[in-house]
């Protein structure tokens, strides 16, 4: 039997090619190659329904077309190296996949905190199923949060941790919220309609550092101004 097709990335990309790749007519295995230990899955809903509800994991699967049900999946599993030459790619735990064709489906993960943390916990980014779980259970009322970033996972994470009853600051370098993508009117029209709801924007900033012991308690901003912080989303 030849090498399966392999696509390193088990999310939307690596299951949209792999519908592709049966749609074109390839009938040979296919194998999935994925560091998170699920299944592929609709990320938008994490800072959204998922974010503000007890919502699982079963709610966001995508459905598995027919075409693609005897996909062999390898989950839980980072792809740590790539042979071009022997069409070999391997795994965390040292495994070696064979392939006839490679599709890199990897995605992109999210920026980090530009500045050190020096191990203080309470700093959040919302990427996967599972940041999203550790966030929402921290959203509780009267929990000072800092989202840093206003974009649309910012403005979104804004909203719902208002929702919750959290005090929310928004901190970014520039603009409007979600100025880039939506353009100055509706940008305007997004901030308005939070702050109706109590999130404060801060413009021209960004983070300096955090102060905490153990967990974080404030955020410095390169302004100077320092703010009490019991949670910071890097957004
Ligand atoms: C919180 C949130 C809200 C969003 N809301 C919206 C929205 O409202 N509307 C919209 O259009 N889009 C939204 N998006 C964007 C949308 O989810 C992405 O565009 C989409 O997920 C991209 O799919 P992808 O498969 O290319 O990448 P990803 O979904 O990022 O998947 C890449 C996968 O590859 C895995 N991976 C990475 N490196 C390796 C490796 N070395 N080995 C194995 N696996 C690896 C990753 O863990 C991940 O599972 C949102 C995204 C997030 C995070």
């Amino acid at each position: 039997m030849s090498a399966p097709v392999v696509i390193v990335g088990g999310s939307l990309a690596g299951l949209r090619s792999a519908e592709g790749i049966r749609r074109a007519g390839y009938k040979g295995p296919i194998k999935v190659i994925g560091n998170e230990p699920y299944l592929p899955y609709n990320r938008p809903p994490l800072s959204k329904e998922l974010l503000s509800g007890s919502g699982d994991i079963d709610e966001i699967y995508f459905p598995i077309k027919e075409s693609v049900a005897d996909i062999e999946w390898v989950l839980g599993q980072a792809a740590t190296s790539l042979d071009t030459k022997e069409q070999k790619v391997t795994d965390l735990s040292g495994t070696s996949h064979s392939y006839s064709a490679l599709v890199i489906a990897t995605g992109l993960r999210p920026k980090p905190l530009p500045v050190n943390s020096n191990g203080i916990s309470g700093v959040h980014v919302l990427r996967t199923f599972d940041d999203a779980v550790a966030l929402r259970k921290q959203l509780l009322p009267g929990v000072k949060v800092v989202i840093l970033g206003a974009g649309f996972i910012g403005c979104e994470v804004a909203a719902t941790a208002i929702k919750a009853g959290c005090q929310v600051k928004v901190v970014a370098r520039a603009h409007e919220p979600m100025e880039e993508a939506l353009g100055k009117t509706l940008a305007k029209e997004v901030k308005r309609r939070h702050e109706l709801k109590g999130v404060e924007f801060v413009k021209g900033a960004s983070v300096f550092g955090l102060i905490g012991d153990g967990h974080v308690q404030r955020i410095i901003l390169d302004s100077g101004v320092i703010y009490d912080a019991d949670l910071v989303v890097v957004a």
